[in-house]
């Protein structure tokens, strides 16, 4: 096992795990979570100037995995960060590479993502208008999480000839953008919002990058099995906690880990119903119980209903009514 996968697991199960049921009742997940996670050198995860010993990408998967289940509510706003990093680091924006790259690698800086509004099929949420010296962006993102706890909200909006206008803006409400938190029945605690975006505007100087929407989504099927492991790691808790047996759970993460692009929504269907599962037999070993607020068992079977929705696709959803459909 790498050491960082080591570190990792420490982290989840001395520090997460224990606080978990008190954070699934907050507000707001602990800064001192995502500090720890800083400054063990998590944030950095996806940076060139990472020191973690991650040694490739089911790696990086077994990292995010760790986090989730340990508690999904900070390793929902954790993942949401490193979107930026890759987006500063690929830049051709120098001036804000030599901004943010550092401070994103060690978290000091930390982003969350406004994406799903600009790039879902249809008409934009958020659409983009090119203006003097940058872009007016207007619209509504629907899901945009950490909002509070990040420092920088990488986003997305599209233009009327579908191309995507990426910049890092401040995660602030202001005049142009105001937010309203959602009520959600796990995973509360990570502070997610809808955003309105009335006639921001966004300076060239913040653009990391303008691309094709078709381009943009030949990327897609890395970050849905990216996501993925959110559901591995709510399994993979409730098959330790029930003493279940972790066969399948490794199937399922080799299967998500291994999946060609046309097998991920498959993989995710199938690690989504496998925490679904999992859970749900924890509630039962776990009895009356259970049911109770402070337990786990009740907890994750919420998060593991979340994340059937959560990042879905079309494929995933048809896989999964596919598998759940009486
Ligand atoms: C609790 C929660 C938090 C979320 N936080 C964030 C966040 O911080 N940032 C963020 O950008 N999104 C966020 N999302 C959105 C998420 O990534 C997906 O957009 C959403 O889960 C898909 O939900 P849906 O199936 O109901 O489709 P809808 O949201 O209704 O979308 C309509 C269609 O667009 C497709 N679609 C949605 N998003 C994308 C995408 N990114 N690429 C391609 N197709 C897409 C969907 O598959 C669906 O077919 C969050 C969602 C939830 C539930």
């Amino acid at each position: 096992m790498s050491e960082a996968l080591a570190a990792a697991r420490r982290i989840a199960d001395e520090v997460l795990f224990p606080a978990a049921p008190a954070v699934d009742a907050a507000d707001e997940v602990p800064r001192s979570h995502l500090d720890l996670l800083a400054e063990q050198g998590f944030y950095g995860l996806a940076s060139p100037e990472s020191t973690l010993d991650v040694p490739d990408y089911p790696a990086v998967q077994r990292i995010v995995e760790t986090f989730a289940g340990g508690c999904l509510a900070t390793a929902f706003v954790w993942m949401q960060h490193h979107g930026a990093v890759i987006a500063v680091t690929e830049s051709g924006n120098e001036t804000l590479r030599s901004k943010y790259l550092s401070g994103l690698t060690t978290g000091t800086v930390r982003a969350g993502l406004a994406a799903g509004a600009a790039v879902r099929p249809g008409p934009p949420l958020l659409r983009a208008t090119p203006a003097d010296g940058g872009w007016i962006f207007d619209g509504t993102a629907p899901w945009v999480t950490g909002w509070g706890l990040v420092d920088l909200l990488h986003i997305a909006a599209r233009t009327d000839d579908d191309t995507l206008v990426w910049a890092l803006i401040d995660a602030v409400d202001r005049a142009e953008i105001t937010t309203t938190p959602v009520e959600m029945v796990a995973a509360q605690a990570s502070r997610t919002v809808t955003m309105q975006v009335e006639r921001l505007f966004v300076p060239r100087d913040l653009v990391t990058s303008t691309m094709p929407l078709a381009e943009h989504r030949k990327g897609d099927p890395e970050s849905l099995r990216f996501s993925g492991s959110l559901a591995l790691g709510v399994a993979g808790r409730a098959t330790g906690l029930a003493d279940l047996d972790p066969a399948e759970l490794d199937a399922a993460r080799d299967g998500l880990h291994h999946a060609s692009h046309d097998e991920i929504p498959r993989a995710r269907a199938v690690a989504a119903e496998l925490a679904l599962r999992s859970a749900a037999a924890l509630v039962v070993h776990d009895g009356s119980r259970a049911v109770l607020t402070h337990e786990h068992g009740q907890r994750l079977l919420r998060e593991a209903g979340f994340l059937l929705v959560f990042g879905s696709r079309p494929a995933i959803k048809a896989a999964l009514l596919d598998r759940l459909s009486p």
